[in-house]
């Protein structure tokens, strides 16, 4: 089973990795982008993780909306409503429980992803978030790690395709080529997500 404890350390891994990798996801945001999605989750996870040093809530659902909450407020840009989402609605599906299981949590991204398809009108092959999170969700039924793995993969795999969502599109063809910076924070999350888990 899988505590409000476990959540916490799944947003302070996500939150120390985003730090460490801000400038990477920034330079993937320059060509494609306006070279700021690095800048722009670094200040949401660390008001994320700030927000979780005061409140201890006793929830996984209230760790993620409250997670969620931060995002959106501290966030401009598309990824701050977008992962708020994401993260607001599987908490919401998950409620109040104390302790959650495997396949809850997976339900409960579930639920978030297509939270975000519908916020963002993204669908998978789009060049966007959505690349890594759909393959990690569909993996989470196997384990946390082939779920690491399939959003590392679906990251790589935004390379060659065409933007058809967010600023990356209005580049047309000339988004062909780059990684997405949104896939590649995504992996990051679902990262992290494993290493709370190991
Ligand atoms: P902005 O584009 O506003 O500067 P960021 O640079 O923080 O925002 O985030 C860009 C990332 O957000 C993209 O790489 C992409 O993965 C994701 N994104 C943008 N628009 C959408 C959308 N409509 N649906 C899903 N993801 C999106
Ligand atoms: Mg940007
Ligand atoms: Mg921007």
């Amino acid at each position: 089973m899988l505590d409000a404890d476990f959540f916490r350390r799944w947003m302070t891994a996500t939150a120390a990795s985003v730090d460490r990798e801000a400038e990477r996801l920034t330079a993937l945001d320059s060509p494609i982008g306006d070279a700021d999605h690095g800048s722009n989750l670094r200040r949401g996870f660390r008001a994320v993780a700030t927000a979780l040093d005061k409140e201890v809530p006793a929830a996984p659902g209230e760790v993620l909306q409250l997670a969620g909450k931060q995002l959106i407020s501290t966030v401009g840009g598309a990824s701050g409503p977008l992962y708020g989402t994401l993260l607001r609605r599987a908490g919401k599906a998950l409620g109040d429980a104390e302790e959650v299981t495997e396949e809850q949590l997976a339900q409960a991204l579930r639920a978030g992803v297509d939270g975000v398809m519908a916020l963002g009108g993204a669908a998978p092959g789009d060049k966007t978030m959505i690349d890594a999170l759909v393959p990690a969700v569909d993996a989470l039924a196997t384990s946390f790690d082939a779920a690491r793995t399939a959003a590392e993969e679906g990251a790589v795999a935004t390379t060659p395709l065409q933007a058809r969502k967010g600023r990356a599109s209005y580049l047309g063809e000339r988004s062909i080529g780059h990684q997405d910076p949104g896939a590649t924070s995504s992996a990051l999350l679902i990262a992290a997500l494993a290493e709370a888990a190991g």
